[in-house]
């Protein structure tokens, strides 16, 4: 398969990685054990433009992942999906069994799994209406942090649903042959997997950890899970919409280049909050003028979030800045996940800033000690619980997050605090 016309797709996670690197670094990879994630499990805050995905293009979605099992010799797939998104499983297992019908997936995909969850984190996702769930099972099994079989699609596109039991059963690595799907003639099953609400599963070495059954604390790379991921096999991990442009782009459905448009999730103060396709390197204020209906009828512009929590806050005199890796580069951050998320006044950034740095001193999977300790620290003096240190000892405390952690969650927490400082208050932190 000719993937040339990929070059310039960036994953679309936060990260931003080269979308055809990862491709060719799997297929590049010796022997015929290999899978393709799809990471649904959306949980940067601001961001929701995977859900809306799932919800209405999720065959392309699929369709996608199929393309890249083909090009990288992938015969097991998955979607890990986060457990929020409830109503999306379904969407999803009828989806495959749908590709199944037509050929596309092997037989026998469909298979459902739910994966480890953090210690305690089971109380808090009962408690925000899991028992509504579709899938009826899943509250119990999201509560029991447990890992097995709880339904399949049928090939009508419904779904049969296991009753629960109390094993434990990780997603079998070994499952006998897989059969050719009989259109494309390549064996390829696809099921699904849901998360267990941790937000440093959106991370891939964690996310792997989570369906291998264990704490989700991201790994030491290298290896790279292109390398040795699930079951130590090459493994290719992209966001969902990663995979919506990498399927729109093969077929020729996608007019635009590869990596000049993006999905922004745009929400806060405006008009019509919402998932709008915009060119990479537009504004702030066209974006939200543009397509969002422009701001709430008398809001002016407290702060602002260019692409996520993750990206930390600018001032509204920022919102032309260019929504492009190189524009928001030059005013220390990135696109992120596209998310914009608009404050208006009289909201006060400092707040902004402490919501975000509490939520990360929470979603800390804790094996970085600074990431552990200077995340809590850093939401305190945020919060004014506690005093700040002076300002040469805060930069040491964020220099070690930067330096001393293993994954982004603590080498990019410390830019919410420097962007805060940087634009809002006049001692700026010492880089
Ligand atoms: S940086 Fe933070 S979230 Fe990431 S591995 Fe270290 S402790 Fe865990």
């Amino acid at each position: 398969m000719d993937i040339r016309c990929l070059e310039g797709l960036r994953g679309c996670g936060g990260a931003g990685f080269a979308a055809a690197f990862k491709w060719e670094a799997v297929r590049r990879e010796a022997g015929g054990d290999k899978v393709v994630i799809c990471n649904a499990d959306e949980g940067e805050p601001g961001t929701f433009k995977d859900g809306w995905l799932l919800r209405h293009h999720v065959q392309t979605i699929l369709r996608g992942m199929q393309k890249a099992a083909q090009h990288c010799g992938a015969t097991r797939g998955f979607v890990y999906l986060r457990p929020e998104y409830q109503a999306h499983g379904g969407i999803l297992l009828e989806a495959i069994a749908a590709l199944v019908e037509e050929g596309l997936l092997s037989a026998g995909s469909g298979q459902v799994y739910a994966a480890q969850s953090f210690p305690g984190r089971p109380a808090v996702l009962a408690s925000s209406g899991l028992s509504d769930c579709a899938l009826a099972s899943l509250d119990w099994h999201v509560q029991h942090g447990a890992q097995e079989l709880v339904g399949q699609a049928t090939a009508q596109g419904g779904v049969e649903l296991a009753p629960p039991s109390h094993g434990y059963a990780l997603p079998p690595r070994e499952s006998g042959p897989i059969p050719p799907a009989p259109s494309s003639g390549h064996p390829f099953r696809l099921d699904l997997c849901w998360g267990g609400g941790a937000y440093i599963c959106g991370e891939e070495t964690a996310l792997l950890e989570s369906m291998e059954g264990r704490r989700p604390q991201p790994r030491h790379k290298p290896p790279f899970p292109t390398q040795s991921g699930l079951w130590g096999l090459p493994t290719l991990i992209n966001n969902v919409e990663t995979f919506w442009w990498a399927e729109r782009l093969l077929t020729g459905d996608c007019k635009t280049p590869a990596g000049s448009h993006r999905l922004y999730s745009v929400s806060g103060a405006v008009q019509r909050p919402g998932v709008y396709e915009a060119p990479v390197g537009l504004s702030a204020r066209a974006l939200v003028e543009d397509f969002a209906g422009g701001l709430r009828e008398g809001a002016e512009v407290s702060c602002w979030i260019p692409g996520g929590a993750a990206t930390g806050i600018l001032p509204g005199s920022l919102l032309d800045t260019p929504l492009s890796p190189d524009g928001l580069s030059a005013v220390g951050t990135a696109p992120g996940t596209a998310a914009v998320v608009i404050y208006s006044q009289p909201t006060d950034p400092r707040t902004i800033a402490a919501q975000i740095m509490r939520f990360f001193a929470q979603e800390s999977c804790s094996q970085c000690t600074p990431c552990r300790l200077g995340c809590r620290a850093a939401a305190a003096w945020l919060e004014g619980s506690e005093a700040f240190p002076q300002v040469e000892v805060e930069a040491q405390w964020l220099e070690a997050m930067e330096l001393g952690s293993i994954c982004g969650l603590g080498f990019t927490a410390p830019l919410v605090l420097r962007q805060w400082r940087r634009w809002f208050c006049s001692a700026e932190v010492p880089a």
